[in-house]
């Protein structure tokens, strides 16, 4: 790092800049004094929010995997037989048996509305993104 030339951030599209410049060598914001665009210290946290709601959609899209897998080991252990259509009966545990159908049925429910729920979620948080940087 030479002294006098600080690292700086673009404004319009957070591509990183130096303070001596007078235009962003990515997509040429005018840093010029009649200019409303100045370099900034920090990048924009968008990019923060937006990692953080695919996190959210990935979990909710993920989620019927994941209770398969919580299943899987339950059912065994148990001794649990058939499936969500005929219902499960478990052999250790006979109350456990309507719980497993539930859960049986609720990741194959979740296979065909969560995914596809998630992934509404995050294309309806895409375009509200969209639309607020347009502002
Ligand atoms: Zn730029």
């Amino acid at each position: 790092m030479s002294l006098g030339i600080r690292m700086l951030f673009c404004p319009n599209c957070q591509h990183p800049v130096a303070s001596s410049v007078s235009a962003c060598g990515n997509c040429g914001a005018d840093f010029g004094s009649g200019s409303s665009w100045t370099p900034q210290e920090k990048p924009a946290p968008k990019g923060g929010e937006r990692s953080h709601l695919g996190v959210v959609c990935l979990l909710l899209a993920l989620s019927p995997v994941m209770l398969a897998l919580v299943n899987l080991p339950v059912f065994w252990l148990l001794d649990c037989d058939g499936n969500e259509g005929v219902g499960i009966r478990c052999l250790r545990a006979p109350w456990f048996s309507e719980f497993a159908t539930a859960a049986a049925g609720l990741g194959v429910w979740g296979a065909f509305f969560t995914a596809p729920a998630a992934l509404l979620l995050y294309l309806i948080g895409a375009v509200a993104r969209h639309v607020g940087r347009r502002r």
